[in-house]
């Protein structure tokens, strides 16, 4: 995503033109007449920018349905799909349960602007099951739930700051659309036209991996940071795994400093464990932010903490916040019915264990062929990286270069009906719903797609 925003205001269709236009490319015919339709109505033809394909060959597929582990374009092509939704699809598309529990819903309306018992029994199954947690508030988007957060945080401790990590991306409001600047420690620069530069001085932006920087930080601005905020596992610029010791540093200084320390669980939430991140490192952050997986497929997002943090939120506290369709009767169905599915016993078992085999098969093949690529990886998340580095921890440690590799490789995959994220700095997502027949298939297109792209780019000797 943050690879998207790059991209959103280069505006440019050239490499539409370049080497693609293979023989044995699918045909993107009706896509391409949609996408010349959508460029009359939306900013670049799209509702949100990576969906333009600029970061890869082709135009952008419009998706027509998916059922499974499967996607159709509206040519009629199909693909096994590990963008998910990028990521909220756990188990599939078109799960049979999470339909029938909205269709019997959305009949009896879809929307009151009232409390319903569906936002009950959410909550219930979320604060039953998850001890990092003792009252939430559902909003409905990612962006919502890290933007109430932070306004909660500063709420709480009456003060302004906050500290990011170069690499995360938290979602498009004002206070996380910062870069680092130059320096170790300074305050960030905008990362988008828009921004008042009085927001982005409100935001440190750190390197991840470096406790020096989060302890110049803390001295520099004694007194003055409110919270550190963290992606669960980074995993929306590359998949940067961290290592347990520094979550654990960022816990402790956060503490010792009497900053609130923030899990941006979007992506982690339900994904890596039904209790995300926390459970996965045995952290208790002081807030945890929730979207895509919560809500099954429908536009739901999430904050949750202490009953003593949470006491603050209007109308119990001073810290405003609100949403006309919160809590919406049909994506509290959808919430419900995806999530009563995770809890059941094994769940996590079965999805990581299927993940990891796929992940090591292909590991053992690159291995084999000596090719310079890695395969990252941590319960059902996997990212291809064009390096030869053992551990990508940090944004900076990323060869933008190498993401050209990436654009061959997305096309070979493609073609061989397999659809990965449409960029580089995108992980992918494994699902429930991806049997071990097409695993299997998209272990051989991976295969194959690799093996052509290094024969035009021969592995270093
Ligand atoms: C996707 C994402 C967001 C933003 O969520 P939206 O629903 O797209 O607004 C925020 N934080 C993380 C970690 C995300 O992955």
């Amino acid at each position: 995503m943050l690879d998207a925003l790059k991209k959103a205001f280069s505006g440019n269709d050239e490499h539409r033109t370049a080497p693609a236009g293979k023989k044995n490319d699918i045909s993107r015919e009706k896509s391409a007449v949609l996408y010349e339709k959508a460029k009359q109505f939306f900013p670049g033809g799209v509702n949100s920018p990576v969906r333009a394909f600029k970061s890869v060959y082709g135009t952008p597929l419009f998706i027509e349905r998916g059922d499974g582990c499967f996607l159709w374009d509206a040519d009629g092509n199909q693909f096994i799909d590990f963008c998910c939704s990028w990521g909220p699809l756990i188990l599939g598309h078109n799960h049979p349960k999470i339909r029938e529990r909205v269709t019997k819903t959305l009949e009896k309306g879809l929307s009151f602007g009232a409390p319903t018992a569906l936002e009950n029994e959410l909550a219930e199954l979320i604060l039953k099951n998850n001890k990092y947690l003792e009252k939430i508030r559902f909003v409905s988007s990612g962006t919502e739930a890290v933007m109430s957060a932070i306004r909660l945080a500063r709420g709480y401790t009456g003060r302004d700051k906050i500290i990011k990590f170069e690499g995360c991306y938290h979602g498009h409001s004002d206070s996380l659309l910062v870069k680092a600047g130059s320096g170790l420690v300074t305050f960030g620069e905008t990362s988008s036209a828009g921004v008042p530069k009085a927001f982005a001085a409100e935001t440190i932006v750190l390197p991840l991996d470096n406790r020096d920087a989060v302890e110049s930080a803390f001295s520099q601005f004694s007194g003055q940071i409110a919270a550190i905020i963290i992606e669960g596992i980074p995993a929306n610029n590359g998949l940067l795994i961290q290592e347990p010791a520094y979550v654990q540093f960022l816990r402790d200084i956060t503490k010792q400093h009497g900053a609130l320390l923030i899990f941006d669980e979007v992506i982690t939430g339900f994904r890596l464990g039904f209790e995300g991140a926390a459970a996965h490192y045995g952290i208790q952050p002081d807030i945890i932010t929730y979207g895509k997986i919560i809500g099954g497929g429908m536009p739901v997002g999430a904050y949750g903490a202490s009953a003593e943090l949470m006491a603050c939120i209007s109308p119990d506290g001073a810290v405003y916040q609100a949403g006309t369709l919160s809590g919406n009767p049909v994506a509290m169905a959808a919430g419900i019915a995806q999530l009563t599915e995770l809890k059941g016993s094994g769940f996590y078992k079965a999805l990581n264990a299927k993940a990891s085999e796929f992940v090591e098969a292909i590991r053992r093949y690159i291995a084999a062929k000596n090719y310079k690529v890695k395969l990252f990886h941590v319960g059902s998340i996997f990212w291809f990286a064009f390096t030869d580095q053992e551990h990508i921890r940090t944004a900076s440690a990323i060869d933008h270069g190498s993401m050209e590799h990436y654009k061959v490789f997305h096309r070979e995959l493609l073609n061989r009906g397999i659809y990965l994220g449409p960029s580089g700095y995108e992980v992918g997502f494994i699902s429930a719903a991806h049997s071990k027949i097409e695993l299997e298939k998209a272990k051989r297109a991976i295969f194959e797609s690799l093996d052509e792209l290094f024969r035009h780019n021969k592995p270093a000797a």
